[in-house]
């Protein structure tokens, strides 16, 4: 055995279960889980490394199902604002001001941000996501699931567009970015650590003939689509402009055999129940992203309905301006509270589901059940230590009950991780990087940020967002 973790508490989160062990090992022999069970029943002398996990629960890597991580150098810069502003007079005017370098050290700052709480694969969404593959997450030894953003709009003068204005399409933007995205599958066959699925943005930014091929190249590659589904009026003015004034994205997509197990769909807000009925019954899969769309919409994504639907739903924590940042314990308990609150019922979304839905579902959504999501033998070596002595999640029992379990969810920051394995590489090792320098990108990040945001400070007051008035108020 390469490395072992000995003497922790052991959440396997196999089968269905939460399937704890007390006094377990983890062992792991090259990128591979090869021995789970009680410490006892292993030689540890045949242990290169050994990691003590005494006051430690070992689970497995957290999976983040949607996330746009190069847009983190804009952390803070659109909060609290009307959903209307948020992009074009909140983000937009600062986005417009980064260049490819921004985007990739955004990138490296949000990784790194969510691997210090436990993430281990994330699904990135990008346009170019080749460049961010490797320029961030190869060199951080991070998994990944590479997204290709496929926009058809046409570029024209946005902001002269009302929202009632059809958008143009121009077909070649949308060949040349599935060019790209059907690349990358043979870019990456051999890469552990990088799968690939298609992305077109959503129904109201690609024409129904691309949606088609890109259909047909997920079949032919045994891949998936991940879209952004259902994102609430912006949306729907362009569906029903183009497809008629009861047509929805739901059944657009159905009518034209694209809500199937192929597709991936993030957020579904602007969903009605008997949409997401058949949207499960066709086994179409779910992300939402709790706390971007409360912050952003003011909406709570219909997460707990899918699921109690029988539908499979991942969580996503979407881009760090107006959630503020890609920590999936946060996401977990923001999501159980916001359920509890919305449906009046405190045992909505307990704690021991919630573990399930970073983990294995997650797993499940991105089509890689079979190599990450559970703690497993033979399964990959996607793993992380929460050290469990401390203030916050002190006591810790396990009779008659675990408290753990709950407090997992509840009181934990997600800062108490302190040992990260992807693919069986350390990638922290007692809270530290063992080969990033973090406060190097911390360094960069603030200095790169100060820049933008003062490049872009008369374009973002142009635009005269409401937080351009909290500011003349002294309020930020
Ligand atoms: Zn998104």
């Amino acid at each position: 055995m390469d490395l072992a973790i000995v003497n922790a508490w052991i959440l396997t989160l196999a089968k269905n279960r939460l399937g704890i062990i007390k006094n377990g090992t983890i062992g792991i022999e090259g990128d591979r889980i090869g021995f789970i069970g009680s410490t006892d029943d292993i030689d540890t002398k045949k242990i290169d490394v050994i990691i003590d996990g005494k006051n430690h629960l070992v689970m497995p890597g957290l999976v983040n199902s949607h996330i746009h991580t190069s847009l983190t150098l804009l952390r803070g810069g659109a909060q609290d604002l009307p959903e209307i502003e948020w992009m074009n007079k909140g983000i937009g005017p600062l986005a417009k001001h980064l260049d490819s370098k921004d985007l990739i050290l955004g990138s490296k700052l949000g990784v790194l941000e969510a691997i210090k709480t436990g993430t281990t694969t994330f699904s990135e969404y990008t346009r170019d996501v080749a460049r961010l593959v490797e320029q961030v997450y190869l060199p951080i030894g991070a998994r990944v699931v590479a997204t290709e953003t496929i926009n058809e709009v046409a570029q024209v003068n946005k902001a002269a567009l009302k929202p009632s204005d059809l958008y143009e399409f121009d077909n070649k933007k949308g060949q040349q970015a599935l060019t790209k995205n059907d690349q990358l599958f043979e870019k990456y066959k051999n890469k552990p650590l990088v799968s690939c699925m298609y992305g077109p943005q959503a129904l109201d930014m690609v024409s129904l003939d691309t949606l088609k091929t890109i259909k047909e190249n997920a079949i032919s590659r045994n891949s998936k689509i991940h879209m952004h589904v259902a994102q609430g009026k912006r949306e729907r003015l362009q569906i029903t402009g183009r497809f008629g004034k009861d047509a929805s994205t739901v059944k657009v997509l159905d009518n034209h055999e694209l809500l199937d197990n192929y597709l991936v769909a993030v957020h579904c807000h602007d969903t009605e129940e008997q949409e997401r009925e058949l949207m499960v019954s066709k086994n179409v899969k779910m992300v939402g992203c709790p706390s971007s769309i409360s912050i952003i919409d003011g909406i709570i994504p219909p997460i707990y309905h899918y699921f109690s639907l029988g539908g499979k739903v991942g969580i996503g924590t979407d881009q760090a301006p107006g959630p503020g940042n890609h920590n999936l314990f946060r996401e977990m308990r923001t999501i159980s509270l916001l359920t509890k609150t919305q449906f009046r019922d405190p045992t909505a979304f307990p704690s021991w589901q919630m573990l399930f839905l970073i983990t294995i579902f997650g797993a499940e959504i991105l089509g890689l059940e079979k190599e990450i999501g559970t703690l497993e033998i033979g399964k990959r070596a996607d793993v992380i230590s929460f050290d469990m002595n401390n203030l916050l999640l002190t006591p810790m029992v396990s009779n008659p009950f675990h408290n753990f379990i709950p407090n997992l969810v509840h009181s934990a920051t997600g800062t108490e991780v302190d040992n990260v394995i992807i693919d069986g590489k350390l990638i922290i090792h007692q809270r530290k990087f063992t080969s990033i320098n973090e406060q190097k990108i911390i360094d960069e990040a603030n200095k790169r940020a100060e820049k933008i945001f003062a490049d872009a400070s008369d374009d973002w007051k142009a635009a005269g967002s409401q937080m351009v008035k909290d500011v003349e108020k002294g309020l930020i």
